[in-house]
């Protein structure tokens, strides 16, 4: 990756270097603690378009053939936690309820989603997720 594309703060507004936050989850070499630590990086990788993180950290049983992010026109500007539920280092499941909010065409919108996560091969994924319409 170019320098230049290298964001210094992390995108999951964690307030954390990107360096030392979800780049180590992007790259594989760390996984993330818990389940909203999970969902943060994968709204980062939303935000930095790493399709491959998206599709890694996705339980087999429901993640996509493919995820093609160069054509979404989406850009996301703000994250925003509401609640979670378990999906702590000890716990096999959880939910994450957040607020997402993007720019399309020049145009805000949001995204409110109660996400569930599970454990697969020891690490979190993301199952599914009810959207609030
Ligand atoms: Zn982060």
């Amino acid at each position: 990756m170019a320098k230049h594309a290298f964001p210094t703060d992390c995108p999951c507004q964690s307030g954390k270097p990107y360096k030392d936050c979800c780049f180590m989850y992007h790259m594989e070499k760390q996984q993330p603690p818990t389940a909203e630590a999970l969902m943060r990086s994968r709204y980062a990788a939303y935000v930095l378009k790493k399709a491959d993180y998206l599709l890694y950290s996705w339980h087999p049983d429901t993640r996509p053939a493919e995820l093609d992010l160069d054509g979404d026109a989406a850009k996301w500007v703000g994250l925003a936690i509401v609640a979670t539920e378990a999906g702590g280092p000890d716990d096999d499941e959880g939910t994450v309820e957040f607020v997402a909010r993007y720019k399309i065409g020049g145009r805000a919108a949001k995204l409110a989603e109660k996400s569930r996560f599970v454990r697969f091969k020891g690490r979190w994924v993301y199952l599914d997720g009810l959207v609030d319409e």
